[in-house]
């Protein structure tokens, strides 16, 4: 992108000179008796002309100067690497290269499920028994979200497995009617930075219910009196307090809590949002399949990140919906690190073991089995693009069209995006997060 100049002061230098000089003479003229007042009027109309052509380049000084410090703040923050960590690099053999990813390229891929009930409230495994389930299929993270109930599960840890400190909390609605069972309601998970941080986000025990009220009973910190209130605001004071705490925050299964855009689109600062679940999926709702939800997001600026999840209260509802963090090793500050940048793809059937741009075309790999036989890249605007084949191991997009379309459209830096959707012959799914112009450029 161009840099604007800095602007010149002499033009307008100019102008406030001769429109002194004019305004003197006027005011010379005025003091002086012996002048023919009708005279006047040559001397006053040049004057108003001088100020008001001054004034109009007093105002494109302010705006060309404001401009130039902005695209100067803006230059600074790139710069920062805190701001935004690099995921590009140069090919040094040959033509230089640049390549641009959009997966890190280093480290290994974690399978984890972040969203898991067992004993401690409602579901029927043991921490330990998940652990041992999930291991068995392939995966290396588990978030332990009981219902209102926080616990550290570090003891489960091993080489191989890590548990994550997290919770779930549900604010429910009035009742649409007059049957609570069918009330719209918030469900949010947290998710603590480090594992042995279990304050509550507003607390109040009076919302443990079920096996969980004898973990708070022995939780003597789980102290407060918060009423939850179900609206964007009641919900945004919590997911507030939450990230000041260092939480990351999920919102969960918006079909399921029967919850319209308007209940949702107003929460801000939301980490992630279930766009597969598969308790819901495997109950009857297919809905929870809500990807189109993350657009929604998306299209107001809001960089939330598609995870897919188990919420598995039961043993049909297991290992059906994953995310794959891509994390230099398994610790839990690189997951969670991973989990902040949007390092990482939702899927509930095909894998990607690659993504990256190289000068300018998309590139994405699959392994052998994943069976992938359709790719659909859509953008903010109607650009998009989409690949067919069988078992497809590798595809490429030439993204021209689509940041021709973002220029074309004038997108905002952080409203244009373009996202991911690889289908496997069965209609199953893996969807990248959004990925925008201000950190593609
Ligand atoms: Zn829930
Ligand atoms: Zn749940």
């Amino acid at each position: 992108m161009k840099q604007p100049n800095r602007p010149s002061p002499f033009p307008l230098a100019l102008w406030i000179l001769a429109t002194t000089l004019s305004l003197a003479d006027l005011i010379l003229r005025l003091t002086d008796g012996h002048v023919i007042p009708d005279i006047l009027y040559v001397p006053m109309v040049v004057t108003a002309l001088f100020c008001a052509i001054t004034a109009v380049y007093l105002r494109r000084f302010l705006q060309a100067q404001k401009a130039f410090h902005a695209a100067q703040k803006a230059e600074d923050t790139s710069a920062d690497p805190r701001v935004y960590p690099p995921h590009s690099t140069f090919h040094t053999e040959g033509e230089p290269v640049m390549i641009h990813y959009l997966l890190p390229a280093d480290g290994r891929f974690y399978k984890a499920n972040l969203h898991t009930h067992t004993t401690c409230s409602d579901g029927c495994k043991t921490p330990a028994e998940i652990k041992e389930i999930y291991k068995a299929h392939g995966y290396s993270v588990v978030a332990y979200t009981d219902h209102e109930i926080m616990i550290d599960h570090s003891d489960l840890n091993d080489e191989d497995f890590l548990a994550i400190t997290s919770y779930e909390v549900s604010t429910g609605g009035p009742a649409l009617y007059g049957d609570f069972g069918e009330s719209p309601c918030y469900h949010l998970n947290f998710y603590s930075p480090i594992p042995n941080q279990t304050d509550y986000v507003c607390p109040n025990p009076g919302y443990v219910w079920g096996n969980a009220r004898a973990y708070a009973d022995a939780q003597d910190y789980y102290k407060g009196d918060h009423q939850r209130i179900y609206s964007v605001e009641g919900q945004n004071e919590m997911i507030a307090e939450a990230k000041a705490k260092g939480y990351l925050v999920s919102y969960n299964h918006p079909n399921w809590s029967k919850q319209p855009y308007t209940h949702y689109i107003g929460l801000e600062g939301v980490t992630a949002l279930e766009v597969y679940n598969t308790g819901c999926a495997v109950g009857g709702w297919t809905l929870d399949e809500s990807d189109h939800v993350l657009d929604e997001f998306l299209m107001e600026g809001k960089k939330v990140y598609p995870v897919a999840t188990d919420d598995n209260h039961g043993t049909h509802d297991m290992c059906g919906g994953w995310v794959r963090f891509k994390a230099p090793s398994l610790t839990y500050d690189n997951i969670m690190t991973a989990y902040a940048r949007g390092d990482f793809y939702a899927s509930w059937g095909p894998d990607i073991d690659g993504l990256y741009m190289e000068d300018g075309i998309l590139k994405m790999d699959f392994p052998a089995d994943s069976r992938v036989c359709r790719v659909a890249v859509h953008s903010a605007s109607r650009w998009a693009a989409a690949r067919y084949g069988e078992n497809m191991t590798h595809i490429e997009v030439d993204m021209k069209g689509f940041f021709d379309s973002m220029k074309h459209l004038n997108y905002p830096a952080d409203r244009g995006y373009f996202r991911v959707v690889v289908f496997d012959d069965k209609g199953r799914k893996a969807i990248t997060r959004g990925y925008f112009l201000e950190e593609l450029e």
